[in-house]
């Protein structure tokens, strides 16, 4: 007899058990969602802390003029900055010790890479390019430099110092001048596919029509590394030369920008190159794909991807001048600057 009243107890507790299971089952898909926000929901004992400082004393707002404000910039200083909003440097003569850099640097035993392109026309610029880079390109460090040609018996035998290499990569000849420039971040990111990765550590990617004049040392080396562009760096934002058409990948808007950058300097970590050719190819491909072309070709891709894709580093027009234009007082030295070229021969 209790045998069985003890099974119909326990008989009954489980089924009230399972009942109770799922009617909550079931009510828990009525309830309203519930998310948990620890960290926007005060705790309740901080609305009974009263803030004792102020006690009696009502808020007196302090007009805004009172505390230090920083200057508004309605135009652009001429004197360089050192230092990015986002806190990248920019580097230029004054702001950095060489000898500490090379005393960090040369332990390290890096290669830097250098990616130049010479096709057409434009094969007449490597000697002078080469020439000048033994001697200010950095001196004292492995460099590896990968010459993009149509023509490779027509590039010039340089003589290379120590731990130099040079390796001429063929090329197609495109038939448009803006189609071998526009290429190169194509060309590029496949070269560091295929074993610039394994080859080197840091590679910048250079225009060939230019000429070292000044050294050129480990303070360039970043992350991600931009130049500014010689002829924006005192222009106010909104002069800057983007791409202002909405239908292509480069498009900036009014708002938005930092520096103009140069497209015939830039680099990195290879990894970051790597990234960063990839990108801007692919703005190139889309606007391929709409048959739009960027006002600047790949410079404009590459000014569009470092405004979302800051630099680490900024070089300032030390690193990128253009022998055609004055001087500015600004300016101590000049490091790497374009030769006074007659664009329209070369291009035709
Ligand atoms: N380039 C080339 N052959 C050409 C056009 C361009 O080899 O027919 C390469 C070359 O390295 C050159 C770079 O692409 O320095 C960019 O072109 P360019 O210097 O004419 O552009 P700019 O500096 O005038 O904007
Ligand atoms: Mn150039």
């Amino acid at each position: 007899m209790s045998f069985r009243r003890l099974a119909l107890g326990l008989a009954l507790c489980l089924l009230a058990s399972v009942s109770f299971w799922a009617l909550w089952e079931y009510v828990k898909n009525w309830l309203p969602v519930f998310s948990y926000e620890p960290f926007y929901l005060p705790c309740p004992e901080l609305f009974n802390i009263k803030l004792q400082y102020r006690e009696g004393k009502p808020f007196q707002p302090v007009a805004r003029s009172q505390y230090p404000q920083p200057k508004l910039l309605d135009q652009r200083p001429t004197q360089l900055l050192t230092l990015t909003p986002w806190l990248a440097p920019i580097v230029s003569e004054g702001t950095f010790n060489p000898e500490l850099l090379h005393q960090i640097f040369q332990p390290l035993n890096l290669t830097v890479g250098v990616t130049v392109f010479a096709v057409g026309k434009y094969v007449r610029f490597t000697q002078s390019f080469l020439e000048s880079a033994e001697e200010f390109f950095m001196c004292g460090y492995q460099v590896h430099y990968y010459v993009f040609t149509h023509d490779p018996a027509a590039i010039p035998k340089v003589q290379l110092g120590p731990g130099r290499f040079l390796s001429i990569v063929p090329v197609q000849r495109h038939s448009h001048w803006e189609e071998i420039s526009m290429r190169r971040m194509e060309t590029i990111n496949q070269l560091i596919a295929k074993r610039a990765h394994q080859e080197v550590d840091y590679l910048f990617c250079l225009d060939v029509d230019m000429v070292f004049r000044n050294p050129w040392g480990p303070e360039t080396l970043g992350d991600l590394v931009a130049a500014i562009h010689p002829g924006y760096f005192s222009v106010p934002r909104q002069q800057f030369p983007y791409e202002r058409r909405q239908v292509s990948a480069a498009f900036v808007a009014d708002g938005e920008g930092d520096f103009y950058y140069g497209g015939a300097v830039f680099g990195g970590q290879v990894a970051k190159v790597y990234e960063f050719t990839r990108g801007c190819h692919m703005g190139i491909l889309a606007d391929k794909a709409n048959g739009i072309m960027a006002i600047w070709q790949e410079e404009s891709h590459l000014n569009r991807r470092f405004i979302s894709h800051k630099p680490s580093k900024v070089l300032s027009p030390e690193y990128l001048w253009d022998d055609r234009k004055p001087l500015p007082p600004s300016l101590k030295l000049i490091r790497f600057s374009t030769l006074d070229k007659d664009s329209s021969w070369l291009r035709s």
